[in-house]
C-alpha cells in the first residue's frame, strides 16, 4: 500500500518567487511571452532584496508585463526605451535597469537608440521580445521575421524576394565593443525555456559587474498573428526560426570565466 506523505513533511522543489505578482495576464492563450515573468521574478529574487531595480517598457504586447512584475517600471515612446533606460542608469548608476522591448522597438523605431546605446557602452541589460511581428497593430512583419514567417503582410511567407533579408541584430550588436555580452534564446519547449534562464541570468551579471550593454534575444511565438494554434507556433519556431537563428550565447562575458560560457551554459 501507498505510504501518503503530509504536505508538511515534503520538500520544497518548486516555489513561488518573492516578487512574483497573481494576477493572471491579458496575452493571448499560448502566447509566447507567458513564461518569461516567471523567469526574471526569479532573478530579481537572485539579486537580493537590496537591489533597487527598475524596468523600462516599450510600447506593444510587451506593454503588459509591468503588472506581472514587481519592480519599479516605466514606460516610454516606441523603440525609445534604451534612451530612457540610459537617463535612468546615468542619474542613479547603483539601480539595475533593464529594457523590455519587443522586435518592433528594437529593429524599427528604435534601431538608431539601439546601435547608439551599445556604442556608448551603457551599462544595461535589454531583453527583446522577438515574434517577428508588431502584434498589437494587426500583426505586420518586422525585420527580425523569419523567412517563410506568416503574418498579417506576409500571408504566405516571409520571403527575401519580396521582404528582404532579416537583419540579426543580435549578431551586429555582438560586433561592437561597448557590448558586453549577447545572447539568444527561445521559449518553444521546456528545454529552451531552461537555458533561456541561464541567458538571461548572465545579463544582468553583465550589469552588475559593469560590462556595457547585455543583449538578449528572446524568441517567442505569436500565435494570433500567426494564424496558428500554439502548438503549432511552438513547433514552427523549434523547426523554422531557430534553425534560422541559432540560440545560445553570441558573445560571452569578459575574463576567464566567461570564456567558459561560450556556447551553451
Ligand atoms: S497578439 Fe501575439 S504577442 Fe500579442 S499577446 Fe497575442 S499572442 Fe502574444
Amino acid at each position: 500500500m501507498t505510504q501518503l506523505i503530509k504536505p508538511e513533511e515534503m520538500d520544497v522543489v518548486f516555489d513561488r518567487p518573492q516578487f512574483y505578482v497573481d494576477q493572471g495576464h491579458h496575452w493571448c492563450p499560448g502566447c509566447g511571452y507567458g513564461v518569461l515573468p516567471r523567469i526574471f521574478n526569479e532573478e530579481f529574487d537572485k539579486l537580493g532584496p537590496e537591489a533597487r531595480i527598475i524596468g523600462v517598457v516599450d510600447i506593444g504586447c510587451i506593454s503588459q508585463l509591468p503588472p506581472m512584475l514587481s519592480i519599479e517600471m516605466t514606460g516610454c515612446g516606441h523603440g525609445r526605451a534604451l534612451a530612457v533606460a540610459t537617463g535612468i542608469k546615468r542619474i542613479l548608476p547603483d539601480v539595475i535597469v533593464c529594457v523590455f522591448i519587443g522586435d518592433g522597438g528594437v529593429l524599427m523605431e528604435g534601431l538608431n537608440e539601439t546601435f547608439h546605446a551599445g556604442a556608448r557602452a551603457e551599462n544595461i541589460s535589454v531583453f527583446m521580445f522577438n515574434n517577428g511581428v508588431l502584434a498589437d497593430t494587426g500583426g505586420q512583419l518586422t525585420m527580425s521575421g523569419s523567412v517563410g514567417l506568416p503574418t498579417s503582410t506576409s500571408p504566405k511567407g516571409r520571403t527575401v524576394e519580396q521582404h528582404g533579408h532579416p537583419i540579426k541584430v543580435a549578431e551586429m550588436l555582438a560586433t561592437m565593443p561597448g557590448v558586453g555580452y549577447v545572447g539568444r534564446v527561445s521559449t518553444h519547449d521546456p528545454v529552451h525555456v531552461y537555458r533561456a534562464q541561464k541567458v538571461i541570468s548572465d545579463a544582468f551579471r553583465c550589469q552588475v559587474e559593469g560590462g556595457g550593454l547585455a543583449f538578449v534575444d528572446m524568441l517567442t511565438t505569436c500565435p494570433t498573428s500567426w494564424s496558428m494554434t500554439p502548438v503549432q507556433a511552438n513547433k514552427f519556431q523549434g523547426e523554422v526560426i531557430v534553425s534560422q537563428n541559432p540560440v545560445g550565447v553570441i558573445k560571452p562575458l569578459a575574463g576567464a570565466d566567461g570564456d567558459r560560457r561560450k556556447g551553451w551554459p
